[in-house]
């Protein structure tokens, strides 16, 4: 039987839902045989493949133009999509930065901090994702069809979506499983 593909990515993250996603352990195993594991952070492969994968996985919340971009590509090159951890969901402690002006958050971390000597100067390149105005969680973006809240969701919590996925089923997380701890 053809393995089901897994894409996965993180956003603005500290990676810790990664590293839960992780501390499943030797079930990784288990998932591994009914499971390809394509581009991920864990693989450092960067996009999903553009034939589509049937399960996306993004973690962090959506900060810039560059993160945006990356939502977008993982929910058209996915069946169903599953944010996990806080900063997904709902944005988490990165939208702590909501409560602030973009150019004043800039100002305060490359000019303002204590450790930037007088040469501070606010990164403008092209190349680099833009800041939008305010951070958005996963589902402001594009569709998401699972949220698995938790900072980060228990390592139980994801194995309980992957396998209730793979058995046909969409998840539903209750009891130990639904978390916003
Ligand atoms: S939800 Fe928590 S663990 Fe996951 S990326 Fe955000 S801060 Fe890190």
């Amino acid at each position: 039987m053809a393995k089901v593909k897994v894409a996965t990515d993180w956003l603005d993250v500290c990676s810790g839902c990664h590293m839960s996603l992780l501390d499943i352990d030797e079930r990784l195993v288990e998932l591994l045989e009914s499971v390809e594991l394509t581009s991920s952070p864990i693989t450092d492969l960067k996009h999903p493949p553009e034939e589509g994968v049937d399960v996306g996985i993004l973690s962090g919340a959506v900060s810039n133009t560059h993160q945006e971009a990356v939502a977008k590509e993982m929910r058209e090159r996915c069946k169903i999509l599953i944010a996990i951890g806080d900063c997904a969901v709902f944005g988490g402690i990165c939208a702590m930065r909501n409560l602030f002006d973009t150019e004043e958050v800039l100002r305060r971390a490359y000019v303002e901090t204590e450790s930037t000597d007088d040469e501070g100067m606010i990164p403008r390149s092209p190349e680099l994702g833009k800041l939008l105005d305010r951070v958005k969680a996963v589902n402001e973006v594009v569709k998401v069809d699972v949220h698995v809240p938790g900072c980060p969701p228990p390592a139980d919590a994801i194995w309980f979506v992957l396998t209730e996925l793979l058995a046909g089923r969409i998840p539903v997380l209750v009891g130990d499983n639904l978390t916003y701890e």
